[in-house]
């Protein structure tokens, strides 16, 4: 399903000030795209700004060595500094829930808002969607976005795409990689990216807070539904007994999943503003994405999210008997 691109070339006709933000607790995906876009975007003249509604987790930071890219919302960015913005670009998002702080910003922008996206799960954001729910990442398609702009993709453009979809693959594991992916990266790697410091930045530069989190986290792992789901819960106070932060819980998810038998994978994190987050992670063809939308959450079927505003306990007990639920009417 190639998206047409003329929406995007109509606006960036008539306008110069654009504002680029991605969402809450922003992963490879939805900050390696922004780094792309904001490429894009300087590459024909605009005047671009990044401000996100979360900051950029620590291992992430190589993609914006100066620190002058991401900004945070409420943080070094209030609303009254974006108000000469006259684009609002999101990407990786289509759910108002993912906006976290700056949704009140978003539903009150007064000019037009594009959205590029692949997830399944969509809100009426009031946008122009630019969307391809068979793209691996949103890289992807900020990568299609730049060839059919004739934007030539620059070293650091390519070193944002590249961490974008490997993030949004697994590095190149999970089922969403395909031969075009491949040839995407390849391009990528042309371009200038450096495949192997972007898995260095991104992995091997672990916080003993991170490895001891994991490890704790690895012991606790249960199973449940008699071995066809696993799980795991992290509080609080898990993370400052163990000198971790909330970012440092990226992608350990996907331990929940790799227990052999399981077919559903779902990791509990307490959230400092209360409610629970949970991951859920599939195997075998469960649309995860369905069992969120039953708690406001959504994403992709093999990958998903969604908050509950409740303690830790009940907020496990009720998505296990939805998972049961799901994995019952499911054939
Ligand atoms: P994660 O579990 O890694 O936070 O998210 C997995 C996928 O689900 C990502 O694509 C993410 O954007 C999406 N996702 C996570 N939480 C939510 C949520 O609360 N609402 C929606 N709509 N999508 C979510
Ligand atoms: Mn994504």
């Amino acid at each position: 399903m190639p998206i047409d691109w003329s929406p995007l070339a109509a606006i960036l006709e008539k306008h110069e000030r654009f504002l680029v933000t991605t969402h809450v607790r922003p992963d490879g995906d939805a900050l390696g795209s922004e780094v792309g876009m904001a490429g894009l975007l300087r590459a024909k003249g605009k005047d671009v700004r990044v401000v996100n509604s979360s900051r950029t987790p620590p291992r992430y930071d190589f993609l914006d060595e100066d620190g002058t890219l991401f900004r945070h919302f409420g943080g070094d960015v209030q609303a009254s500094d974006l108000a000469d913005r006259e684009v609002l670009v999101i990407l990786d998002l289509s759910a108002w829930s993912q906006l976290g702080d700056m949704v009140d910003f978003v539903r009150s922008f007064p000019g037009p808002r594009v959205v590029i996206d692949h997830h399944v799960s969509q809100d009426d954001l009031g946008a122009t969607f630019l969307k391809d729910v068979t793209a691996e990442a949103t890289g992807t398609l900020v990568a299609r976005a730049a060839r059919a702009l004739q934007v030539p993709i620059t070293p650091s453009m390519a070193n944002g795409l590249l961490t974008a979809i490997a993030m949004d693959t697994g590095w190149f594991r999970h089922p969403n990689t395909r031969p075009s992916t491949l040839r995407e990266v390849a391009d990528l790697v042309e371009s200038g990216a450096e495949i192997h410091l972007i898995y260095q930045r991104i992995f091997e530069r672990n916080t003993l807070g991170r490895l001891r989190l994991m490890g704790e986290m690895l012991a606790g792992l249960r199973t449940a539904l008699e071995g066809r789901v696993s799980y795991a819960t992290i509080t609080r106070e898990d993370l400052s007994r163990n000198g971790a932060i909330p970012q440092d819980t990226e992608d350990l998810v996907d331990y929940t999943v790799s227990v052999e038998g399981v077919e559903v994978g779902l990791l509990f994190i307490e959230q400092a503003r209360g409610g629970v987050k949970v991951s859920l992670r599939s195997r075998n063809g469960l649309d995860v994405a369905r069992v969120a939308a039953v708690f406001g959450g959504g994403g992709h079927k093999a990958a998903a999210g969604a908050t509950l505003p409740e303690p830790l306990e009940s907020a496990v007990a009720a998505v296990l008997a939805a998972v049961r639920q799901a994995l019952e009417t499911s054939v």
